[in-house]
């Protein structure tokens, strides 16, 4: 049932103080600025917790009884559309629950608020001589609620694990508006991992309130180098040659040329413009500086037998810090390049690195458009930023035949659609390419089981819902 937004602020209002809900204008921009593929900015209502688990409860109850979707909200920087009021509704936006609410450093473990940013965890467990290890590179906003739901990688995950390895426990309101405790401060529990489920879950089994996380020791050495190759098969080459020498980096990050123009255009930090491929690997240890040490040494030499055209060692933080910019800076830069982007997002077997990059380059080049890359190159995930501009509706036509011709190779080697943005509404279609039939039944059944009405974050991720048809039709009609 359609309802306006008047009712629905009023609605709201006899839950919540005025500062807690926000509706208008302003936030519109915000959704349609974030969102470009919003079929339908039409009756919704963003409000704006600085509230308690319990009222967030309270107003999941209220949209059961009056059958209004709901949808949680971290940063908004997800980038599959999760956080996308896709049916309308109300829009439980948790960037106001941001307190660290325990820090247990004995346990190495932590208890923040699901709006609490990514990096604010780390910060706070600084002077511990621990840090939260999940580190997506959009980490000094996105939230720890999105990190949980889209279950998030970053540099630093190749050899510390995703966000599934260090939550401990959740609590959560569930699709019913009942608030529900998972997990806890030990790492074993009975019964179904539930946790498990909900991590990844992207906002669909219910809205997350807190999070126990795990926290882990800082390495007492790092050492980073960042290595210059004539072109980017030699740089992906060099990728499979590290992780089959035995070490496992901290990080390995790969960049191609577009990337280096862009960021020298931008921020001119001396980056060797012949290079048509950067790697950045760094390599730790939590008990051993000459482990770090031979570990980089071997890096170097595996670069150097690969044709790399300058290596550059960074010998204090400062300079570590130097040759982290350009990844830091790389995706931001590219906005000069083109007026619009779009990144893809796929995972595939590391060892096929070097052959699907060349796809991706003469896919997207086919089509008559730019493509730069920029990734966590040690975990196998690609991120193809295709350049265009979206007000030619040819070309966004060719962006997104590109993109799916993309997505399909890593269907076809083994790997996925998704390597750490989240199905979303943007990868729905492509869902049923990778799973049967039965599959897709089963966690559709698990899905139906804990949000039954169908109204905690609707026309997400599975290409089973009612509720895609209605999604669809409007991404035409937006499109
Ligand atoms: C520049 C840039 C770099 C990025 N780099 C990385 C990277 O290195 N690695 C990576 O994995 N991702 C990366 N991302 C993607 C994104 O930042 C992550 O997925 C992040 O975890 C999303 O957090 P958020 O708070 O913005 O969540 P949102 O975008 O607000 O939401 C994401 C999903 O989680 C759900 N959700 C959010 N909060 C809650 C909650 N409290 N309870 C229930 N559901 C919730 C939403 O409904 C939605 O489905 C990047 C994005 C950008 C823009």
């Amino acid at each position: 049932m359609i309802r306006s937004d008047e009712w629905l602020a009023q609605g709201l209002a006899s839950l919540l103080t005025e500062t807690q809900i926000m509706r208008g204008e302003a936030g519109q921009m915000r959704f349609t600025i974030a969102m470009r593929t919003t079929p339908s900015k039409r009756n919704w209502t963003p409000s704006s917790f600085h509230c308690s688990t319990e009222e967030v409860a309270e107003v999941v109850k209220w949209c059961v009884k009056n059958e209004i979707p709901f949808t949680p909200r971290g940063a908004g920087t997800g980038l599959s559309g999760g956080a996308l009021p896709a049916l309308g509704g109300v829009v439980v936006s948790l960037t106001r629950m941001r307190r660290i609410l325990q820090i247990d450093p004995e346990n190495r473990a932590l208890l923040a608020e699901a709006g609490c940013p990514n990096i604010a965890l780390t910060k706070a467990a600084t002077p511990f001589g621990l840090h939260f290890a999940p580190d997506p590179s959009s980490q000094t906003v996105c939230t720890l609620g999105g990190n949980v739901n889209e279950n998030s990688g970053g540099p630093h995950t190749l050899k510390y694990g995703v966000t599934t390895d260090h939550i401990l426990g959740l609590t959560m309101v569930d699709a019913a508006g009942e608030i529900r405790r998972l997990g806890g401060l030990t790492s074993s529990q009975p019964g179904y991992d539930l946790l498990g489920l909900i991590v990844g879950s992207e906002g669909t089994l219910g809205i997350i309130t807190e999070a126990w996380v795990r926290l882990t020791p800082n390495p007492i050495a790092i050492r980073t180098v960042l290595a210059a190759f004539p072109n980017p098969r030699l740089a992906t080459e060099t990728v499979s040659e590290i992780i089959a020498s035995g070490i496992v980096p901290a990080a390995m990050e790969f960049m191609d040329g577009t990337i280096l123009e862009a960021v020298e255009a931008a921020f001119h930090v001396g980056l060797p413009l012949d290079a048509g491929a950067l790697l950045l690997v760094e390599c730790d240890s939590l008990h051993n500086a000459g482990q770090a040490d031979n570990e980089i040494e071997t890096v170097v030499r595996i670069c150097r037998s690969n044709k790399a055209i300058e290596i550059r060692t960074a010998k204090t933080e400062d300079e570590r810090a130097k040759l982290w910019l350009a990844r830091k800076k790389g995706i931001g830069a590219i906005g000069r390049l083109s007026p619009s982007m779009v990144t893809h997002d796929g995972v595939i077997p590391r060892s096929k690195l070097p052959e699907v990059l060349d796809f991706v380059y003469r896919t997207v080049s086919n089509e008559g458009l730019r493509v730069a890359n920029i990734f966590h190159a040690g975990d196998g995930n690609l991120h193809p930023i295709i350049l265009f501009d979206d007000r030619d509706s040819r070309q966004v036509a060719k962006v997104v035949e590109a993109g799916e011709k993309i997505m399909r190779l890593c269907i076809e080697l083994g790997g996925s659609v998704t390597g750490e943005h989240g199905i979303g509404v943007e990868k729905i279609d492509l869902l049923g390419e990778m799973f049967s039939e039965a599959d897709l039944r089963l966690q559709e059944d698990i899905r139906r089981s804990i949000n039954p009405g169908d109204l905690c974050n609707p026309g997400k991720v599975l290409p089973t819902q009612k509720s895609c048809v209605e999604v669809k039709l409007r991404r035409r009609v937006a499109t």
